[in-house]
């Protein structure tokens, strides 16, 4: 089972697939998460992609495409959820293609459908790990010792693009680009849409319903 998972910024993929990564044992390849782990280890990627995401932009698609490009080498026949890639059109195609090349195919797009009032409020109040990327929300989820990562001890911090400046640009972003790939996958018989409202664990239950509990059916 491999899925393309996406949503406006803040529609709760990165906890979902965290959830997937526990419970099904699926690889979760997430282009932010790679690029913030390029930003940290500050490489000329890393560098390069901080002068976009600082402002809420897209990262230029030859620069994410061949970074997927290279993780999707390292998968030897697991299930994976991709999350934040495609971003648009142009990488969906570059995705179609790559996953020819490799005789891999990807079962569903999962749209996480999450209406933009509950949006900007997940996104000022989210926080995450620098260490190991887990996710924490200052008022819904906030660690047990302010600033340190329950998991691993590693410093909480706000993502620069979590702030109300940057939110606004990211939602306009996902609009324009991102919004198009509902018709793209829905035309390919792949879309499916779940309402990411409420606590992670009410959409874990909805998520799980189309992803079946052996991991591999998909329920329409
Ligand atoms: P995310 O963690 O998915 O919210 O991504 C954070 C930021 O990384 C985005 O706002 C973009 O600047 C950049 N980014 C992540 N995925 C992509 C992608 N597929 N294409 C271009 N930029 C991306």
């Amino acid at each position: 089972m491999n899925i393309v998972l996406f949503g406006p910024p803040g529609a709760g993929k990165g906890t979902q697939s965290s959830l997937l990564v526990q419970r099904k044992n699926m690889r979760h390849l997430s282009t932010g998460d790679m690029f913030r782990r390029a930003i940290e280890a500050k490489t000329a990627l890393g560098q390069m992609a901080k002068s976009f995401i600082d402002k809420g932009e897209l990262v230029p698609d030859h620069v994410t495409v061949s970074m997927v490009e290279n993780e999707l080498k390292t998968l030897e026949g697991s299930s994976f959820i991709l999350d934040g890639f495609p971003r648009n059109i142009s990488q969906a195609d570059s995705l179609e293609e790559m996953l020819k090349k490799n005789a891999i195919s990807i079962d569903a797009a999962i749209f996480l459908e999450v209406p933009s009032s509950v949006l900007e409020e997940r996104l000022t109040g989210r926080r995450v790990c620098k260490s190991c990327g887990a996710l924490y929300h200052v008022s819904e989820k906030p660690p047990k010792v302010a600033g340190t990562c329950d998991r691993c001890g590693g410093e909480v911090y706000q993502r620069s693009d979590d702030r109300a400046e940057v939110i606004r640009g990211r939602l306009e972003v996902y609009e324009k680009n991102t919004m198009p790939l509902k018709s793209y996958y829905r035309a390919k018989g792949k879309l499916v849409e779940v309402n990411g409202q409420g606590d992670a664990e009410s959409v874990f239950v909805r998520l799980s319903a189309v992803i079946g509990s052996s991991g591999q059916s998909i329920k329409r």
